[in-house]
């Protein structure tokens, strides 16, 4: 026999073995992101291959060469994902693949002084074997480049590895995984299924810079005819290589920022606004957010979940990333992708979140200029915007005893008495009568109920705008603000209102004149009132409640309905 070769199987090394039984079971907590993995590595190794003819002048690199290729074989259980890039020796496959955390990629930036920000991804060594939590068997097929000699590596996981020569007609890698059989609890045959690789690959990998290549079936109208079909394969690219958010502004339309907004399913509307960032300061990212003009169904629930998704050059890490919005902007979408992330072992959480604080600070800043603009510039959006998401703005104001009052004053509106419409704080504030001491608010169920408050009238009548509070967040948003820019807010039903008043003067003498008919009134409303007087800002009303202190009757009702 030609070529017999004696192989003999290797044992990973002790260390090895215990962290690839580990690595199986618990590192990642989603089987799927085995093939983010395989096609990271692929996308590395082709990279590899790119910088060396960057070093190389007898070298050419032709870009149409390179692509990744997956393809599912379902009778024979087999997922392959093959690659044009560097491929490996018979010692690299033992190196990189022999010894779990050793990363040929991190070594390789290291010997080419590769800076950060070079898109090389792999830097853990373990990727790899997250191949074993779909697979039984996975081998290895790879010529080197520079080289006519391939190897194969094989390993059923644990127990250790075989190496042995083979023939590979072009230099790259093949992976073949044999996947798992389907248990009671798990379903592996899912990843031999095109929809479900197409859509792996679209969630993880669309932004990997080469193609990614799998034959699908299509079916298209049959020649000659305009009903029936026929099914074909053919050859297409899945992902979509270049990330939106690395083009350059002026290359983009809205409609492609719409587009975009849709085919990630942010939601069903048009955004109000898109904002895309580059930031190259303490920390570089690229972000493409987008506040959208509808609620979202679930938006005032507890399932909703805020969040941003989170890339580390291009490659998902994170699909709802919360430390990135304050619960305030909790309604903004989109995502950042940065290459300053540290990222752990399983590249699903961050190492530490210095990075990502600064960047959220700077995302705060820029959301709340961008809805400043738009409330300048676009009126109309924005107040269907507010109408929205206003209250979660109030909220905002609200919540953490008023430390975001600052940055989120300016974005407030409310229904003014005035001009029958949203204003905002500053307008009101422009409008005021000289005289004029405090911004009055009254709160109500809805605007036709306010109008007929009597404890509006004197207010009123002195030719005073007051803002129409409708919703239970108002009041408490404003008490914790109690000024806007040195104007304090004033309830039409507190006791001093602040305006000088004839009637006021008169006030005493016509208390003294009724104690009579008070003390009556008391005896019968008993538990009821806790005290009868005369007001002195009623004109047309005979009465009205008001309350005493500083929790207004509205707040009370509030209170009262809230859960012990
Ligand atoms: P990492 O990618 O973090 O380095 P992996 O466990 O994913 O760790 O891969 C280990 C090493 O194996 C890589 O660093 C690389 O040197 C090598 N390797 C893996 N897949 C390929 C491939 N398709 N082509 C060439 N080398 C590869
Ligand atoms: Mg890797």
């Amino acid at each position: 026999m030609k070529g017999e070769v004696i192989v003999a199987t290797k044992q990973f090394q002790a260390e090895s073995k215990r962290l690839l039984e580990l690595m199986i079971n618990s590192i990642y907590t989603h089987r799927e992101i085995f093939l983010r993995e395989l096609i990271s590595n692929a996308s590395d190794a082709i990279d590899k291959l790119y910088y060396k003819t960057l070093s190389d002048e007898s070298l050419s690199f032709d870009r149409e060469k390179y692509y990744i290729k997956i393809a599912a074989d379902k009778d024979q259980r087999l997922l392959t994902i093959s690659d044009t890039g560097i491929g490996m020796t018979e010692a690299e496959l033992e190196d990189n693949l022999g010894v779990i955390a050793k990363s040929g990629s991190l070594a390789f930036k290291k010997e080419n002084e590769l800076k950060d920000g070079y898109d090389i991804i792999g830097q853990f060594g373990v990727g790899f074997y997250s191949a074993f939590m779909v697979a039984d068997t996975v081998t290895v097929i790879s010529r080197p480049f520079g080289s006519d000699q391939a190897y194969r590596w094989e390993s059923k996981g644990a127990e250790g590895y075989a190496i042995e020569p083979c023939q590979k007609d072009t230099v790259g890698t093949e992976i073949r995984l044999l996947i798992k059989q389907n248990t009671e609890d798990e379903n592996y045959d899912e990843y031999l299924e095109e929809y479900r690789l197409k859509s792996l690959i679209k969630k993880y990998s669309d932004f990997i810079r080469y193609p990614i290549k799998m034959d699908v079936s299509v079916s298209k109208l049959k020649e000659g005819s305009d009903k029936e079909y026929e099914e074909h394969r053919e050859e297409q690219t899945i992902n979509s290589m270049v990330p939106i958010w690395r083009k350059n502004k002026n290359e983009l339309t809205d409609e492609d920022y719409n587009n975009f907004y849709s085919e990630k399913h942010y939601g069903f509307d048009k955004p109000v606004k898109h904002i895309h960032i580059r930031a190259d300061g303490a920390v570089s990212y690229t972000a493409i957010l987008f506040i959208p003009e509808k609620i979202p169904f679930d938006y005032y629930t507890r399932e909703y979940e805020k969040g941003l998704e989170l890339y580390s050059n291009g490659v998902l890490i994170m699909n709802k990333c919360a430390d990135l919005l304050p619960d305030y902007f909790s309604f903004v979408k989109g995502l950042v992708d940065s290459e300053d992330l540290s990222l752990n072992i399983s590249r699903e959480l961050l190492q530490h979140d210095r990075q990502l604080q600064l960047i959220a600070k700077n995302i705060r800043t820029k959301v709340k200029n961008e809805l400043l603009d738009l409330l300048k510039n676009q009126r109309e959006q924005y107040e269907g915007f507010y109408q929205s998401f206003g209250k979660q703005l109030k909220f905002g104001v609200y919540n953490d005893f008023g430390a975001n009052k600052e940055l989120l004053q300016d974005l407030l509106m409310f229904y003014s008495s005035k001009e029958k419409k949203l204003v905002t704080l500053d307008e009101y504030i422009a409008r005021m009568a000289e005289d004029q001491k405090y911004i009055y608010y009254a709160t109500g169920d809805s605007v036709a109920r306010i109008e007929k408050l009597p404890q509006t009238e004197l207010v009123a009548e002195k030719g005073y705008e007051i803002l129409y509070l409708t919703e239970d967040v108002d009041e408490f948003a404003l008490k914790i603000m109690s000024a806007y820019k040195e104007k304090e807010f004033k309830s039409v039903s507190s006791s001093d209102l602040g305006i000088e008043d004839q009637a006021a003067a008169d006030k005493d003498a016509a208390d003294a004149a009724h104690t009579e008919l008070f003390a009556r009134m008391k005896t019968i409303l008993t538990d009821k009132v806790k005290d009868i007087r005369v007001s002195k800002r009623l004109k047309s009303h005979p009465v009205c409640l008001a309350s005493d202190g500083e929790i207004s009757i509205e707040m009370e009702k509030v209170l009262n309905a809230m859960p012990n």
